[in-house]
């Protein structure tokens, strides 16, 4: 069975049996809360729990890496959106130990692209677009740095609201435990 038939097996009996009934809310998030974290497979159920969120408590927008890459990438439009149509004033970045994107090899994942089929000569195309595969494909080397300098993307991004609250923190992805990298209720951090 391939992965798409089983899971369109089991969607057709969670429809029938009313499975989805204890998950009915609405799109506007009840902690009026957006957070920006990664989409490491570990954090799944694990964040929300170890934050005492359940379905419609808050906007969970995932990324590799929980990274501001662009201030005007779809991430900070997500979480702009969030802000201004969907009612949420707390922004929390969570960044989490043992990160993929933290020891990310980009000349390994371009072999990997030329071993896949991607023909060599389009990374001298990319590079001559202005394209920079090796700054663009990396991570962070420290989890803490990569918080704040995505907290400071978000609080200080020309678009968003002075009183939004924008908090950053790192869990550990076995035990849940959060530990605050920015306080984002402390106003002298402001920039
Ligand atoms: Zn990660």
């Amino acid at each position: 069975m391939t992965s798409l038939s089983e899971i369109m097996n089991y969607n057709q009996a969670f429809v029938e049996d009313k499975k989805y009934e204890e998950f009915v809310t609405t799109k506007f998030p009840n902690k009026r809360i957006v957070i920006l974290t990664c989409m490491d497979t570990r954090l799944i159920e694990l964040l929300p729990k170890a934050m005492n969120l359940k379905n419609g408590d808050a906007k969970i927008i995932k990324s590799a890496g929980a990274i501001i890459t662009h201030p005007f990438g779809g991430l900070m439009r997500s979480v702009l959106v969030a802000v201004y149509e969907l009612q949420a004033d707390e922004v929390y970045v969570i960044g989490h130990h043992d990160c993929g994107m933290s020891s990310i090899d980009t000349s390994r994942i371009v072999d990997s692209m030329i071993k896949r089929g991607i023909d060599p000569s389009i990374f001298t195309t990319l590079e001559y677009s202005g394209i920079d595969m090796e700054a663009w494909l990396h991570g962070f080397s420290d989890v803490t740095e990569s918080v704040k300098k995505s907290v400071d993307a978000i609080k200080n991004h020309p678009l968003m609201p002075t009183d939004v609250n924008v908090h950053g923190l790192v869990i550990h992805p076995e035990n849940g435990k959060l530990d605050i990298i920015e306080n984002g209720y402390d106003v002298s951090v402001k920039a």
